[in-house]
């Protein structure tokens, strides 16, 4: 077995393992619409909201950032993407596959959103949505949210949020911070195999949907028709990943037990550690300290250390993956993700102590010891 420490998937509960391996039932038996109905349920619980709408879509978390921009943006609709990283590039993409009107505001990467451009961009444009990545995964930043929500909500456009790296690890509110089209991914902080993305509509985003003058272009993806079979109808439209759809419960079962508050916080704790841990080697993080992303933790790579090769030193003597940089930060950085099930203190106290012999035989002179006493002290401060 081992440590998942990357930017997704994370390790999965014994609980969702045996979920997994659960007899077949069909796709509309009755004992699995009561499965369907709770992970409504959950979803909304998870997801800090009322709407009607939250469903796990069939696809990974890539699907749903599809499903939120094919269903909403139709030919010439103006959309603005906030742009801090691969995500952000990836909704572009998107937009401009749905014919819409891409305008883009960007960040350097490693940074949030500037919000003075964001706010002259969202009045000039008035663009029909309004789209940014909550936690970006290639850069380990933390976009603040509520802000951007109320200049977006004066123009009346739709609040378009990507939580695939914070559902289920970091504060994430869904009605309070009006976001109207928000979508995750199972193999980040819910700790679930990949394979489902949970998503979400609120009413106005409803509206829109019901008020298309032509049909989505996507079939697999057509909210109106895959909605039939979530809500009351049950009207087939594909087959249901069963197993998956099992593993989501329970998955969402965990989290529900353990409170959101509770995981928010060890989310927060576990990453103060990590990154006391990681100073005391005398490493640099690449994100300043206020918006870095607790469950996706970057640093730099110091001069004369080759990246992948302490990667690769971890992976086969430690049995513990983490990953390296994506574009322009490509051999700059490591991400090393804390998400969900493989968040917890003995998995930070292992990560370091590995992490210091692997720089230590690339040539890079640090004390795990040193390291482990200062990342332990932030525990301490808690358990007093
Ligand atoms: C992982 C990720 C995605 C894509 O999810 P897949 O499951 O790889 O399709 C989208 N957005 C963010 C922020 C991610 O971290």
């Amino acid at each position: 077995m081992k440590l998942l420490l990357g930017p997704g998937p994370s390790n999965v509960d014994r609980r969702v393992y045996e979920a997994l391996s659960r007899p077949l039932v069909g796709h509309l038996d009755p004992e699995f619409l009561e499965v369907m109905n709770e992970i409504q349920h959950l979803l909304r619980y998870t997801f800090r909201t009322q709407n009607r709408l939250a469903i796990p879509l069939s696809g990974t978390g890539s699907a749903g950032m599809e499903a939120a921009l094919v269903n909403f943006v139709q030919k010439g609709d103006p959309v603005l993407v906030g742009v801090a990283g691969l995500f952000g590039e990836r909704m572009c993409d998107i937009v401009q596959r749905c014919g819409g009107r891409l305008a883009r505001v960007d960040a350097d990467w490693g940074h949030p959103l500037p919000l003075d451009s964001m706010e002259r961009a969202i009045r000039t444009h008035r663009p029909r949505i309004v789209a940014v990545v909550h936690g970006e995964t290639s850069t380990g930043v933390r976009q603040p949210l509520e802000e951007l929500s109320r200049v977006t909500r004066e123009q009346d456009s739709l609040f378009l949020v990507d939580a695939v790296t914070t559902l289920g690890g970091v504060p994430l509110e869904v009605d309070r911070w009006q976001i109207d089209l928000c979508y995750s991914g199972t193999q980040k902080c819910l700790s679930c195999p990949p394979g489902l993305s949970p998503l979400t509509v609120s009413d106005r985003g409803a509206e829109v949907l019901r008020s298309r003058r032509l049909p989505v272009q996507s079939w697999y993806l057509d909210l109106t028709l895959v909605q039939k079979y979530w809500g009351a109808e049950r009207t087939y439209h594909h087959t249901a990943p069963i197993s998956m759809n099992y593993a989501l419960l329970e998955a969402l079962r965990i989290v529900h037990e353990e409170t959101l508050e509770a995981r928010w916080s060890r989310h927060e704790e576990n990453h103060r550690a990590l990154v006391v841990g990681l100073s005391a080697l005398g490493l640099e993080m690449l994100v300043d300290p206020e918006y870095r992303l607790w469950s996706l933790n970057t640093v730099k790579v110091p001069p004369a250390v080759e990246e992948e090769r302490v990667r690769q030193r971890l992976l086969r003597q430690h049995d513990i993956e983490i990953g390296g940089g994506l574009g322009i930060l490509r051999g700059k950085i490591w991400r090393i993700g804390l998400m969900g099930t493989s968040c917890v203190r003995e998995n930070v106290q292992r990560f370091v102590e590995a992490f210091a012999a692997s720089l230590q035989a690339e040539g890079f002179p640090c004390s795990a010891r040193d390291a482990l006493d200062q990342a332990g002290q932030v525990y301490k401060t808690r358990d007093a």
